[in-house]
């Protein structure tokens, strides 16, 4: 049967961490889930603007790529064997015939008992500097994602932030650049604290270069074919307008993403100031039956890191349990683990019976 034709019991928009995992928790709790993904590959930001940024912080993984936990995270949650389609993106949410209905752009309608909306920071839209020459340069040696670190070999980059991920480059490709310098427009810095510790005992040490308050004032630069390409930047003090002119083959502009709430207005969820998500009672939404997780959602004490993500995954699948199966049934579990265990490199296939109901199923 075509996946357009069931009912599902839980449909995940999104297939980044907190996708996959709610994913992976609604199937150790029994269900079978469906995870509908915008792109044609899964991990979210951690594939699709990090691939070779190393992560630290995600809890039994001391250091990882961004691609690699994608690769982990994908290859942990295909154990239980979710459906997935890819280059569905969701446009709308309406109810049909007391399910909801998901009408996506390619004109496909999936139909579901339960919504768990984890679909980032939606698609991911760079916010401009809106300086001179930032559209002119873009793709010619500006950018606002790293891809391939090997690209940055040997060559003069400037990175613009105060944030976290101005931080992670900075501390990243000092290794391979000629020399990298970061500019932030004020004094105070958004990143975590231990990272701007980090980033101004390198300052010190000269191993980067390092000017606050400092803005772009212009780019410059030609290829032999008389194309854009980025060769020199001049920068300025926005107190004292002193200006540095140096050489540089790459702008790293990194002032965030802003979240693309466009669909999620039209989905009529609650949204806060911010555009994003505002989650009651663990994961729920104002809407009976629609669940929310990830970096879509906030709340007091939210942080937009993979490990509170985890978390969430965790809740939105016993909340969507509850919400199928009745109070007290099913939800994230303890679980034996996948229905083939490798066994050092012998495949045990497994008594499974505890897998073939869900488990809060009447
Ligand atoms: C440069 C950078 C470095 C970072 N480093 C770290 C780090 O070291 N540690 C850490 O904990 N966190 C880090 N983060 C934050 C972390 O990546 C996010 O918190 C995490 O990716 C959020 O996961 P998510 O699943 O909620 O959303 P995303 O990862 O944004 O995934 C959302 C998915 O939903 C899909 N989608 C969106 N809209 C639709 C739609 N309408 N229909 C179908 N699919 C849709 C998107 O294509 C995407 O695949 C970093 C972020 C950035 C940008």
């Amino acid at each position: 049967m075509d996946n357009t034709e069931k009912i599902h019991d839980v449909i995940i928009i999104g297939g980044g961490p907190a996708g996959l995992m709610t994913a992976f928790y609604c199937g150790t709790g029994g269900m079978k889930p469906m995870i509908l993904e915008a792109l044609d590959f899964l991990g979210g930001q951690s594939a699709a603007l990090y691939p070779e940024k190393p992560v630290y912080d995600v809890p039994g993984i001391i250091e990882c790529t961004g691609q690699e936990l994608s690769d982990s995270l994908t290859e942990q949650v295909m154990q239980i064997e979710p459906y997935v389609e890819f280059n569905q993106s969701v446009d709308e949410i309406k109810q049909i015939d007391g399910v909801w209905g998901l009408f996506c752009k390619s004109g496909k309608i999936y139909k579901t008992k339960a919504v768990v909306i984890a679909t980032g920071k939606g698609a991911f839209a760079p916010i401009k500097l809106g300086i001179p020459g930032e559209d002119d340069y873009l793709g010619k040696g500006l950018t606002y994602t790293v891809k391939h670190i090997a690209d940055y070999k040997g060559k003069d980059i400037l990175i613009v932030g105060g944030g976290d991920s101005a931080m992670d480059w900075t501390c990243t490709l000092k290794d391979v650049a000629k020399s990298v310098t970061l500019i932030h427009r004020r004094d105070g810095f958004k990143a975590h604290i231990g990272a701007v510790n980090q980033i101004k005992a390198m300052a010190e040490a000269k191993e980067i270069n390092m000017f606050i308050p400092y803005e772009i004032k212009k780019i410059e630069g030609k290829d032999k074919e008389g194309k854009n390409k980025v060769e020199k930047v001049t920068i300025f003090n926005n107190q004292t307008n002193e200006e540095k002119t140096f050489p540089a083959q790459s702008i790293i502009i990194c002032a965030g993403f802003k979240p693309t709430v466009d669909a999620l207005k039209k989905w009529g969820v609650e949204l806060n100031e911010k555009g994003l998500i505002k989650t009651h009672d663990i994961c729920k939404t104002n809407l009976t039956g629609i669940f929310a997780v990830g970096d879509a959602t906030e709340y007091i004490g939210k942080r937009h890191l993979i490990v509170m993500e985890f978390g969430e995954a965790a809740s939105a699948a016993g909340a969507v349990s509850t919400h199928i199966y009745g109070k007290g049934k099913g939800g994230a579990e303890w679980w034996a683990g996948p229905k083939k265990k490798k066994t050092g490199n012998v495949e045990v296939d497994k008594d499974d019976d505890a897998n073939k109901q869900p488990v809060g199923a009447k």
